[in-house]
Parts: C-alpha cells; structure tokens; sequence
C-alpha cells in the first residue's frame, strides 16, 4: 500500500519537473504529422531526425520537422534542433530565413 503522503510527495515533484521540461529530453519518437495535402511521418532517433516527405529528402529538414519542434521546446535537445533552434528568450530563426 502506498500511504496518503507518500502520493502527496510524488505529485508534487511530478509538478516541479512539468514546470522544468527541459528536465525532459526526447531521444526517440514517430509521430505523425497532418500536412495540408498529405500526412508524413516524423520520426526521431538519437539526434537523427526523418520525415516521409520530399522537402526533407532535399533538405534534411523540412516544415514537419520543424513544427514537431517547436512543440516538443526545449525537451529536444538543442544540439539536436535543425531548423528551429530554442533559445531562452523563445524560438529564433538562424541562417535560414
Ligand atoms: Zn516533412
């Protein structure tokens, strides 16, 4: 059995690393992504990312990748982000605009 207060404990460090996500760093996922015309899948792998569609076949990076990451934040790592670096004061855009 689990006591009352030992519940108590874990909820409340649960709500101390949901407001630190960077304390969360992705390593490996697929998702996939509703694009306007068709879905791709987005998937991501130690630091290598891919996607389905042909943008990223050209560019190794492409509008899915980049949406993916703007959503996860800073639980992807930063020296894993193409397109879309994070940086604290929020999402900037480099060399690629
Ligand atoms: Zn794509």
């Amino acid at each position: 059995m689990h006591s009352a207060s030992s519940i108590i404990s874990k909820v409340a460090k649960a709500k101390q690393y949901s407001d630190e996500p960077d304390r969360i760093q992705f390593q490996d996922f697929t998702v996939q992504v509703r694009g306007d015309n068709s879905t791709h899948t987005v998937s991501f792998q130690n630091c290598v990312w891919s996607c389905t569609c042909n943008t990223y076949q050209e560019d190794n990076f492409c509008a899915h990748t980049m949406a993916v990451e703007r959503i996860l934040g800073v639980t992807i790592p930063n020296e894993c982000r193409i397109g879309e670096p994070f940086s604290q004061s929020g999402i900037h855009h480099t060399g690629l605009m």
